[in-house]
């Protein structure tokens, strides 16, 4: 298994693989960049088929926390770490207790949290072993209603910039998949007057959400070609991919799901087809920018983060605004604003002949 010639591997600052004899612990933590400040990123826990899918997974999640925490204006840097195992029965406290010494000889270049296949009882643990772990119970707590609060801030955004009108009454939304993250922000789209049409695979979620929210209910193979003004996707990645291309038939694509384009061509694809897509790394950071906030110089404060979140929708409208002006797909200014922030970071910090990422905490004093 190759890790510098995979074709996920770029130009990862470090990656390191763990292992733990006790609590059979198997881990890698990748850290993408950390020229803005420390890496955050979670710790997902998946049975990975081989060592080889683990490694592109984590190399492209925390690639991607990076362009995030660049385009929330965050002073930190990207990373993740995955966990070889099966959430439903692998965990331990000795694992995750094991994994937080892991995190800690990272000296705080690094800090985790929960993600898929982990919780913040699982945090809790590792907490115990070291100070760089964020979304523990009683910190933070669940980042979704505040995910989902970004994305319906960035919904509005993306008509307001698309249609030119400023509410949602009457604008027809379908949804995909109405987890964490999908639920809320069914729940927000509702209660500003946008008509639903809703599927998860989940039939009691997808029942529960059509009768709360008075929505249309279909099939998870339906969805994404139900005709409305706004597709959102906030159930798993590639769902903009060859096939389905052709079948949506909507004017906008805004949703939570992490790497929503299979492939970064998609993106490219919708803006020919006259779709306009707001890129997942800025419309679903608001649990990121919940999570940071803990390591404020005062500490976490909710009603600090909620504000901090509304900036998603200024961020998405500029890169509207400027792929509109240079005729690019969306995804392609996203990520060139990311790429420029990271390099002024990147050069900021030699010009003051700074060291690599210091520890949050201690940088606040
Ligand atoms: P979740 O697991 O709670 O919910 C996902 C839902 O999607 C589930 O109900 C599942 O049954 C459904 N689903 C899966 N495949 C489907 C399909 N093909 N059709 C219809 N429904 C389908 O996850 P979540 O925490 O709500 O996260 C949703 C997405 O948002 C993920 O891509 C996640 O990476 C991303 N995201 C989440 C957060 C967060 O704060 N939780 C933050 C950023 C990004």
């Amino acid at each position: 298994m190759d890790v510098f010639a995979s074709p996920a591997f770029d130009d990862h600052e470090q990656v390191v693989f763990f292992f733990d004899r006790g609590s059979g612990l198997r881990a890698i933590v990748a850290l993408h960049d950390t020229s803005l400040g420390p890496a955050i990123g979670g710790c997902r826990m998946w049975p990975y088929a081989s060592e080889s899918e683990a490694l592109t997974d984590v190399l492209r999640l925390a690639k991607g926390m990076t362009y995030k925490a660049a385009m929330a204006a965050l002073p930190f840097g990207g990373g993740k770490t995955v966990m070889i195992g099966d959430p439903g029965s692998d965990k331990s406290e000795a694992l995750f207790r094991a994994l937080g010494r892991a995190i800690d000889t990272l000296g705080g270049r690094y800090y985790t949290g929960e993600d898929v296949g982990t919780s913040p009882a699982d945090m809790d643990w590792a907490r115990a072993e070291t100070p760089y772990v964020l979304g523990h119970s009683g910190s933070s707590g669940d980042p979704s209603p505040v995910t989902a609060r970004g994305v319906w801030l960035g919904i509005r955004a993306a008509v307001r910039h698309r249609l030119g009108r400023d509410d949602l009454g009457g604008v027809r939304v379908a949804v995909q998949g109405l987890g964490h993250v999908g639920y809320h922000v069914a729940r927000l789209l509702t209660q500003d007057g946008a008509r639903l049409t809703v599927a998860d695979l989940d039939p009691n979620r997808a029942e529960r959400a059509a009768e709360e929210f008075g929505a249309r209910l279909v099939s998870s193979e339906e969805i994404l070609g139900v005709e409305a003004e706004v597709l959102a996707p906030c159930a798993l990645g590639g769902v903009i991919n060859d096939a389905s291309l052709p079948r949506l038939c909507c004017a906008i694509v805004a949703g939570a799901a992490n790497n929503q384009l299979l492939e970064d061509r998609h993106g490219a694809a919708l803006h020919a087809r006259g779709i306009l897509y707001a890129p997942d790394y800025v419309i679903n950071a608001g649990g990121l920018i919940n999570i940071a906030e803990e390591l404020r110089p005062r500490g976490y404060q909710r009603e600090r983060a909620l504000a901090r979140v509304q900036s998603i929708a200024q961020t998405l409208t500029e890169v509207f605004e400027r792929a509109a002006r240079e005729d690019a797909p969306t995804s392609q200014i996203a990520d060139r604003i990311a790429e420029e922030r990271i390099r002024l970071g990147r050069q900021s910090r030699a010009a003051l002949g700074a060291p690599a990422a210091q520890p949050a905490r201690a940088a606040a004093g």
